[in-house]
């Protein structure tokens, strides 16, 4: 389908210039470098040009010129992402949201905000709280991440246990497809049955079916009181059985955070500080955070949390006394990810299996990777039993790691398929996953998922070899 592809002529850069005016439209190997890379390892494809429309009108001119001249176009947002979707893998053109970036309008009479794509997530969730309101999905990255590239990847986070991921928030798009044509779907509308639901098919679609250029998006009231807690266990089964116990126990907490030793102590060596020694010792930990309107239900909540967490076989509970404490505690979890990273070279899985089958997912996980000399900083979203499984490359030659990881990709999927997971919770496919796909889903699920790309994108010009697996 991506097989006539063209490069980017100086016809187009002439008529790109013409369309978005000299200033947003960058070629020059410079200013075009960031935008050859996200936060996925080290991997980095030149695009030709980068563009920076400010408008739906000036993203519709881009996408029509892209069709006309058959160039691959790649939708760019904040370019956190973890498995190479904002990467220009085919070269062509970058098209960069961040001069879209304002709330449109916020309806607080209906719970509802309209968005450009281009507003950093933190802004947008600061704004909303400063009139008592929430926009809850919260990835690690909210400083640098925007609603875009959330709405592309169905970005999760740690809140998402209680109150749902990017996808549970959107009520409708403005959408800018492959032939330059905008549509709309959905609206303020929070019951909707008309047609099939393109706005959720959009949603987690990578860029691969369409631009997102507004979101209407759900809003709830703020609950203004939290507490967080801290529970080390001696086992990883332990803390895996706390988090099912938590639940049984009727408390939803607002978040369930798996932290495993080793990658607590990756953690201690990246901020050069000690953690208090029940968690550095401990096997695996739980940061745990319940929240509410009311002061009694939430004192009730957190006792009950650490009272289920002490039968369970915590070794202690550490509750944060103060806001600096919660900060504290949270800036563990936090700087996990930087922490990996100095390291060096990793690979990460971002699996989801059953929540109660965690403990087994990082089992069957050590064991494909003990025989190849490997070892992994694990941590991860307990409540929704999504993992992220770094593997280490440490001593290993650039050879003997490439080697590893055509052992590992399949051998981890395969586990993982088999306890009922997936091969991804919240960073999507991307490009450097949809080798995969195939060990998870069937050839007639393939085939219709084909069908639908097809059918968005006939030629193939929306962020190419992304998602589905070549052939
Ligand atoms: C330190 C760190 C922590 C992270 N923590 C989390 C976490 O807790 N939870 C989580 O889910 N993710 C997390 N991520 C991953 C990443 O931040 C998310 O996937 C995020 O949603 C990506 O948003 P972005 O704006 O950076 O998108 P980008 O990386 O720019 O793009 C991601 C994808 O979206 C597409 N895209 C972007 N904008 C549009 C648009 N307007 N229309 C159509 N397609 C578009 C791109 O083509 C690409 O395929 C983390 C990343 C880092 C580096």
């Amino acid at each position: 389908m991506t097989a006539t592809l063209q490069a980017v002529s100086p016809d187009l850069i002439q008529a790109l210039q013409a369309a978005l005016g000299a200033d947003h439209v960058f070629t020059d190997r410079e200013r075009l470098e960031p935008f050859g890379r996200d936060e996925t390892e080290d991997l980095h494809v030149w695009p030709e040009v980068a563009v920076f429309p400010g408008s739906t009108a000036e993203v519709q001119a881009v996408v029509r010129l892209a069709a006309k001249h058959q160039v691959p176009i790649v939708a760019r947002g904040g370019g956190t992402g973890l498995s190479g979707g904002a990467i220009p893998v085919r070269g062509g053109i970058v098209l960069s949201t961040r001069r879209m970036n304002e709330i449109l309008e916020l309806d607080e009479a209906n719970l509802v905000a309209v968005v450009q794509p281009g507003i950093v997530t933190q802004t947008f969730q600061e704004t909303v709280e400063a009139k008592g309101l929430f926009y809850p999905p919260d990835p690690a990255s909210r400083g640098s991440c925007v609603i875009g590239g959330n709405l592309a990847e169905c970005a999760g986070g740690p809140r998402c246990v209680k109150y749902g991921v990017t996808r549970d928030y959107v009520l409708g798009l403005e959408v800018v497809l492959a032939s330059g044509e905008v549509i709309r779907t959905g609206g303020k509308l929070y019951k909707d049955v008309t047609g099939y639901n393109l706005t959720q098919l959009f949603v987690g679609s990578e860029g691969t079916l369409g631009i997102i250029t507004e979101a209407t998006l759900r809003l709830i009231p703020l609950p203004p009181l939290n507490k967080t807690l801290m529970a080390p266990f001696p086992t990883l089964d332990q803390a895996a059985q706390a988090v099912s116990r938590i639940f049984q126990a009727g408390i939803t907490p607002s978040a369930c955070e798996l932290l495993s030793q080793a990658a607590l102590n990756a953690t201690e060596e990246h901020l050069g500080k000690k953690f208090p020694r029940e968690i550095s010792e401990a096997a695996a930990s739980l940061l745990l955070e319940v929240d509410g309107f009311h002061d009694d239900d939430v004192e009730r909540d957190a006792l009950r949390l650490g009272e289920v967490c002490l039968e369970v076989g915590a070794e202690d509970v550490l509750l944060a006394g103060t806001p600096e404490r919660a900060r504290e505690l949270w800036g563990i979890r936090r700087s996990m990810g930087e922490a990996v990273k100095s390291q060096g070279d990793y690979r990460e899985y971002d699996v989801a299996v059953p929540r109660a089958l965690m403990p087994d997912a990082l089992r069957a996980i050590d064991a494909v990777l003990e025989p190849l000399g490997l070892r992994a900083l694990s941590y991860g979203h307990a409540g929704d039993g999504n993992l992220h499984v770094n593997v280490l490359r440490d001593a290993l030659s650039a050879e003997a790691w490439a080697a590893a990881l055509e052992q590992t990709g399949p051998a981890v999927v395969n586990a993982i398929v088999k306890l009922g997971g997936t091969i991804s919770g919240e960073h999507g496919i991307g490009w450097i996953q949809r080798g995969l796909l195939g060990l998870q889903l069937s050839p007639a699920n393939l085939a219709l998922q084909r069908g639908i790309k097809a059918s968005f994108d006939p030629h193939g010009i929306l962020n190419p070899d992304k998602v589905l697996p070549p052939g």
